[in-house]
């Protein structure tokens, strides 16, 4: 059974007040969204319909892991479209978790040189350590608790779900 924890009604609402800010924010400008595969790809197509300035649509599927001497590395397995040097980038992910995905993410674009980057993400878990980055536009914080839907998956299961929650084995 799965326990919800935000339903779809409250995560639409969710959206499209992040989408009317981050439009208020880059008002005049054109965006690139870049949704992280796969999670951030339910999150993503509904939050550009409540973007209203100009939007480029890209998206990109990387993992991190640590290597054996403790650096953090990024697997990259997909290419952008377009180059995103000079553009406005954001980065659209379903959860911020350690962060350390979401850090080496930004560092791979930092190096192509965008106009700026920022980072939106539907959750953000409380965790009591430090992370290596925060998200410039959160949905909602999250209890240190594994959640899946809206893009989180538990064995790649769930991700199709339109609300999300917490499994429980009953
Ligand atoms: P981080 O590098 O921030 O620790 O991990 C981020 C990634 O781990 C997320 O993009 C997501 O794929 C996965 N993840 C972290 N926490 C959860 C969770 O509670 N549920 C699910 N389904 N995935 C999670
Ligand atoms: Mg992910």
């Amino acid at each position: 059974m799965i326990r919800t924890l935000f339903s779809k009604e409250e995560i639409a609402r969710k959206v499209e007040e992040l989408g009317r800010k981050i439009s208020r924010d880059y008002e005049g400008k054109t965006l690139t969204v870049i949704a992280l595969l796969n999670g951030g790809l339910p999150f993503t197509a509904d939050l550009i319909r409540h973007i209203s300035i100009p939007v480029f649509l890209d998206s990109f599927a990387a993992s991190s892991y640590v290597d054996d001497r403790s650096s953090k590395k990024l697997t990259v397995r997909s290419r952008l479209k377009e180059p995103v040097e000079g553009r406005h980038i954001l980065l659209v992910d379903d959860i911020l978790d350690t962060g350390h995905s979401l850090a080496a993410t930004v560092e791979y674009f930092r190096k192509m040189a965008p106009a700026s980057i920022k980072t939106c993400v539907f959750l953000d878990k409380k965790l009591d350590a430090p992370k290596p980055v925060s998200a410039d536009y959160t949905g909602y914080e999250v209890e240190n608790v594994y959640v899946v839907g809206y893009g989180l998956d538990s064995h790649e299961l769930y991700r199709n779900l339109p609300f999300v929650g917490v499994v429980e084995n009953d």
